[in-house]
């Protein structure tokens, strides 16, 4: 039999790291990337042969739980009659529909092949949009991978952007804006210096990638009023919200309206998929119909389509959402508990079947909060719930994932592990 090792060495040699995305490395953790060799409901099993209660969830698309019976059915359907057309199939149009529905400012939807040409799409359908070049977003807050989105505030509050990774022209750089979550002055500061050069908005209304931030109260609300004033538009990213903190995301939970969504994970039910979406006046700039190019050869993947489609059959089941999401809390409420118990600053929150903890005594609301966690204490609690058998996202910057096939059972056997690893951290 192989080992994790053996295959890391291996894996090396001929992918950079490892890996084909860069978290997958474990650098925030240390130690060996577990390859997986199946994944079935709550679990999965590396190639050792060894099980984990898998809080991953390949981040954030397997809430029904891997490898689900219907899931798996409908994309197996779907190969046998073929695996990618480029023409258009009724699935399409199918999974859009449940969208417009579930989503009540999305009349239109474009589907891509990930979150990623979701996000920088939307960008280039506001800046065409407006006629502006300008694009605000939150540091912190993550997008994907498009080069106008890899963007760290520069030094001083109201400078240009800089890029954060090498590669990004600084000139491109300079036309993204960066503010803090959950700061309004910070954005009303930037769009006080540029009135009339943001295109838009660009945020994750529940922030998931700087592990789980809620908005403060009004946020959400003013960020909606300064983009209507000024003529922006606001986007909201759901690529992880959407159907997740609920079945209608973010949006849902929050009741603020966005110009535009970008959606993608839960949608492909584990397939690769993004989407985005909005009302016609503005869709409708992107081409064929109008002059916002965008296309994708795997675009409305009939695979991917049938995977989404059955996966939204099970989450919008009456009760579904609200029995997982319930099953969530009582994981973090266990979690929390443990933490008193062991004296460790560690805590957890959730907000449906999404949730996050923390090396902290108290959940964190911004970017700066969650930095300041004890990530030695994280590494090592990490590794003490891998060898407990629970796998958590390697980082202490990355929100966790629950998902229906999560049972009392599984929680409970979460809870034993976590007591016993922050003991041993304490
Ligand atoms: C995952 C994620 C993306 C990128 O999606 P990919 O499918 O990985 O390209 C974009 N935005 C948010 C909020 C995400 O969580």
């Amino acid at each position: 039999m192989t080992s994790n090792a053996a295959e890391f060495e291996r894996a090396q040699r001929v992918l950079v790291g490892g890996v084909n995305s860069a978290v997958r490395a474990f650098r925030a953790v240390g130690g060996t990337p577990r390859f997986i060799d199946r994944a079935e409901g709550a679990y999965l099993w590396d190639v050792e042969g060894r099980r984990y209660i898998d809080y991953l969830g390949s981040w954030g698309p397997m809430i029904a739980g891997h490898s689900h019976p219907s899931v798996v059915a409908a994309v197996q359907r779907a190969a046998t009659r073929g695996l990618s057309y480029g023409a258009p199939n009724v699935m399409e149009t199918e999974l859009a529909e449940r969208i417009c529905t579930l989503f009540p400012h999305v009349e239109k939807v474009r589907f891509t092949s990930s979150g990623t040409e979701a996000a920088m799409s939307a960008i280039r359908l506001a800046r065409g949009y407006t006629g502006r070049s300008k694009i605000l977003k939150f540091e912190g807050c993550y997008h994907g991978t498009a080069d106008s989105l890899l963007v760290k505030a520069g030094s001083g509050a109201l400078a240009f952007g800089t890029p954060s990774s090498a590669g990004v022209p600084a000139d491109l750089a300079r036309h993204t804006l960066v503010a803090q979550f959950n700061d309004l002055d910070s954005v009303r500061a930037l769009f006080a210096q540029h009135p009339e050069d943001i295109a838009c908005v660009m945020v994750e209304p529940i922030a998931g990638n700087m592990n789980l931030i809620e908005p403060v109260p009004g946020f959400h609300e003013g960020l909606r009023e300064l983009c209507t004033r000024h003529g922006a538009l606001l986007i909201f990213d759901e690529v992880m919200t959407g159907f997740r903190v609920a079945l209608g995301g973010a949006q849902a939970v929050l009741g603020v309206r966005p110009d535009l969504s970008a959606f993608g994970k839960v949608i492909g039910g584990g397939m690769p998929v993004g989407a985005i979406g909005g009302p016609a006046a503005v869709m409708d700039l992107m081409a064929p119909l109008g002059p916002v190019y965008q296309a994708g050869t795997l675009s409305g993947n009939p695979l991917a389509m049938a995977a989404g489609l059955a996966t939204l059959d099970i989450i919008a089941q009456p009760g579904w959402f609200d029995a997982v999401s319930k099953r969530c809390a009582r994981l973090v409420a266990g979690l929390n508990e443990a933490a008193r118990a062991t004296g460790v600053a560690f805590c957890a929150r959730s907000r449906g079947a999404m949730a996050g903890c923390f090396m902290l005594a108290s959940p964190p609301a911004s970017f700066a909060d969650v930095q300041a966690q004890d990530v030695e204490r994280f590494k090592r609690f990490y590794h003490r719930m891998l060898d407990e058998g629970v796998y958590l996202p390697p980082s202490p910057v990355e929100a966790f994932f629950f998902s229906g096939a999560h049972t009392d059972a599984d929680v409970d056997a979460t809870l034993v592990a976590a007591r016993r690893s922050l003991a041993a951290v304490a």
